[in-house]
């Protein structure tokens, strides 16, 4: 058992979502076992939201992740994950937050690349911000976010130079920050605790004194922070890590406190960036990026709770994209050549049409699935043309499970 397995979901699992192997082909069982954690936690969240009347959030949590397809890319040892219906409420989800975390660990280390290939010299600290505990969490954010806006305004009218520039703050040998802010809830006081992670890309060192001096003045009742140097790259990664996992960390939070957090929360900004880190866009899409050129073979895992994820189908090894799409190319044009051409829409593999019909049909909620109800083994279906696979009817979620409730179509 891998020691991931024995820790709760946060930056060890963000991490394991975020090194550059992570789609080899080799770590796939820790994946899943990564990803069924995930959504076990929220499977017990949708209870709680249903139990609690809210059915939307209930139904999204239910839903995402049940399915996971992959693309095996088996000539060079790579699986990357095709579609998995996310429910991005990333406060509540695990899954969603791990996937969002990750790909903002890639983006803002790609941008690191960029800044340090046209900076030299630039040293990265990880700077830890927090202020005094507190019974009413929105307060308690209010109050960080404010003093940290406070402190990234005196920064920026320090930098701006001129008669009209401000005092020198700390902050301001910031080339590059991003940060987030997170939340815990002391186990014995019940008190939330708010802080704020920031990576800061500088030329000089902070001095940790003279920014613990000006934080007290920015929050009046904090006077805490602590300043840690990256030796080398590895390192500002565990720092993107230490930022980016802020949302992975509710699924530690009781149930009923990881839900006041996302109603108090959901709709506000937590991460935060400038300078050289500023404008990098949050991720839109969860799933990997696919490999255009390579040949791969599908698999379709679905989710049992008790048991995780369960290899449920594999196709037929398929052709690239790419020379899937050049073939139908030629074949337009010949067909164009033949006075037949016709628009034709791309095709949709099996697996994909088979997750698209069971894509946000109401009855998924109530399909979780138990172990003991999931009788069915892993078979093969075909290429391209094949639809859904042979123990899965149309309309019907497979063997298991109530009868549906309403058409497997969306609304
Ligand atoms: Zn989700």
């Amino acid at each position: 058992m891998s020691p991931e397995r024995l820790t709760p979901l946060d930056s060890v699992a963000l991490a394991g979502e975020s090194h550059k192997g992570a789609d080899d082909a080799a770590g796939l069982a820790t994946r899943l076992d990564r990803y069924s954690r995930a959504h076990h936690r929220a499977l017990d969240m949708a209870d709680y939201a249903k139990k609690h009347n809210h059915v939307k959030e209930a139904q999204g949590l239910s839903k995402c992740g049940h399915y996971l397809l992959f693309r095996d890319y088996y000539k060079i040892g790579k699986v990357r994950l095709k579609a998995a219906d996310f429910c991005r409420r990333h406060l509540l989800c695990p899954l969603c937050a791990i996937r969002r975390g990750a790909k903002l660990v890639q983006a803002y280390q790609e941008r690191l690349q960029v800044v340090q290939e046209k900076q030299s010299g630039l040293q990265a600290y990880l700077v830890t911000l927090t202020v005094k505990n507190g019974e009413d969490l929105a307060e308690r954010f209010e109050h960080i976010r404010s003093s940290m806006n406070r402190m990234t305004q005196a920064r920026r009218d320090y930098l701006k130079g001129g008669k009209h520039a401000g005092p020198h703050i700390e902050m301001a040998k910031a080339v590059g920050y991003v940060g987030s802010f997170e939340f815990k809830r002391g186990a014995g006081s019940g008190e939330w605790h708010p802080h704020a992670h920031m990576v800061w890309l500088c030329r000089e060192a902070p001095d940790a004194a003279k920014l613990s001096r000006e934080w007290l003045n920015l929050t009046g009742d904090s006077f805490i922070v602590d300043v840690r140097p990256f030796h080398n790259q590895e390192d500002i990664t565990s720092g993107f890590l230490e930022v980016f996992k802020y949302a992975v960390k509710f699924s530690d939070l009781p149930l009923e406190d990881n839900w006041h957090g996302y109603e108090v929360l959901k709709a506000r900004r937590l991460i935060f960036s400038g300078g050289a880190f500023y404008g990098i866009e949050l991720p839109d899409r969860l799933e990997d990026e696919p490999l255009d050129d390579q040949p791969f073979i599908e698999l379709l895992y679905r989710f049992a709770r008790g048991a995780g994820y369960e290899l449920i189908s594999t196709s037929e090894p398929r052709q690239s994209d790419k020379a899937r799409a050049q073939k139908e190319l030629e074949h337009e044009e010949e067909e164009l050549g033949a006075g037949q051409g016709q628009a034709r829409k791309p095709q949709r593999s099996g697996a994909e049409a088979f997750i698209g019909e069971h894509r946000t049909g109401e009855h998924l909620a109530e399909r979780t699935l138990d172990a003991n109800q999931a009788t069915h083994a892993p078979g093969t279906w075909g290429g391209v043309g094949f639809l859904t696979p042979p123990q899965m009817p149309h309309g019907e979620c497979g063997v298991w499970g109530r009868a549906p409730e309403g058409t497997s179509q969306s609304p």
